[in-house]
């Protein structure tokens, strides 16, 4: 099917493998309780609530979505801080049964703009040696806590040999920012922002509507499928673990998976075709911050007239 733009962009249409029109990857985010221990770095309050709530996650979430997932025999995108591997060794090697992919997410979950080059560095070592000590298998893929980058991470992303980065937004298809391809997330396909609560009165909206938000994503993706994009979706553990979240899930990949133009692919697969296929070098920009704007201000020294 042809790209529904009539007006042409700069940028070529995304090529998807044979067959296929779009692409999904079913990303989660195994944050577990690590948040909550970076929120604490030097103290742990003595109190269960939260850690409750997050805890979930691990004992129960977690093989809820694996479950799901084996159902429709879609493989997913694990990203796991090593705080949770750390805490759950378990886990991974029921993740690693079901053919999915581990991928980083940092060691403590450690928040972009609270952490020094040199710190994410150190996390970001740390991390790949020790999922890779206790799965077997080198991680290719990174996930930034809170989806942010800097240009520093890209760099190191390459220097220790990943082969994707998934935290940014800049196309709704596969590109590359300073050299590593990025598989790109988006904020309306994150369960967090939805069904996130923590209670203890720092949450800073109720939950929506699972009804709601199901519309949501399958117009999203519909919408996306037309576009021939990339629907990432993102869930946490112990979010999207709970009963409703996979009932939600449920109808979503009924309908997805009902559509055989789409292919659902993990993102390491997703970036291995990126890089291998003719969109490589197709969609490669700079991931530079602009010069301020600094003494380009108006009304100063403009030596023309108006008209
Ligand atoms: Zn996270």
């Amino acid at each position: 099917m042809s790209n529904p733009l009539q007006i042409k962009s700069p940028w070529p249409a995304y090529e998807w493998p044979q067959d296929k029109q779009s692409a999904v990857l079913l990303s989660v985010d195994v944050d577990a309780h690590v948040p909550f221990m970076w929120a604490h770095k030097d103290h742990v309050p003595d109190r269960m609530g939260t850690l409750e709530i997050r805890r979930f996650g691990p004992r129960t979430g977690i093989y809820r979505l694996l479950d799901l997932f084996a159902r429709y025999e879609a493989k997913a995108s694990f990203y796991v801080p090593a705080l949770t591997a750390e805490t759950n060794p378990e886990m991974l090697a029921a993740i690693l049964e079901g053919g999915h992919e581990i991928g980083l997410h940092g060691y403590f979950h450690e928040i972009v703009s609270e952490v020094s080059d040199d710190e994410f560095t150190g996390a970001l070592e740390a991390s790949l040696e020790l999922l890779t000590r206790e799965t077997g298998v080198k991680p290719v893929g990174f996930r930034s806590p809170a989806w942010e980058m800097t240009p520093h991470m890209l760099r190191e992303l390459r220097r220790v040999g990943l082969a994707y980065d998934s935290s940014l937004s800049g196309f709704d298809h596969p590109y590359e920012i300073d050299g590593v391809v990025e598989i790109p997330v988006q904020w309306a396909l994150d369960d967090a922002i939805f069904f996130k609560f923590e209670g203890g009165g720092r949450d800073k909206w109720p939950y929506q509507s699972g009804r709601a938000v199901l519309q949501d994503w399958i117009a999203e993706w519909q919408a996306l499928h037309r576009f021939g994009g990339l629907f990432t979706l993102t869930v946490h553990d112990w979010i999207s673990g709970r009963a409703q979240r996979i009932a939600l899930l449920e109808e979503l990949l009924d309908t997805i998976t009902a559509e055989m133009a789409t292919w659902i692919a993990t993102a390491a697969e997703i970036a291995h075709h990126h890089a291998t296929s003719g969109n490589a070098g197709r969609f490669a920009v700079d991931g530079k911050a602009p010069e301020a704007i600094g003494t380009r201000r108006f009304g100063q020294d403009i030596g023309h007239s108006h008209g």
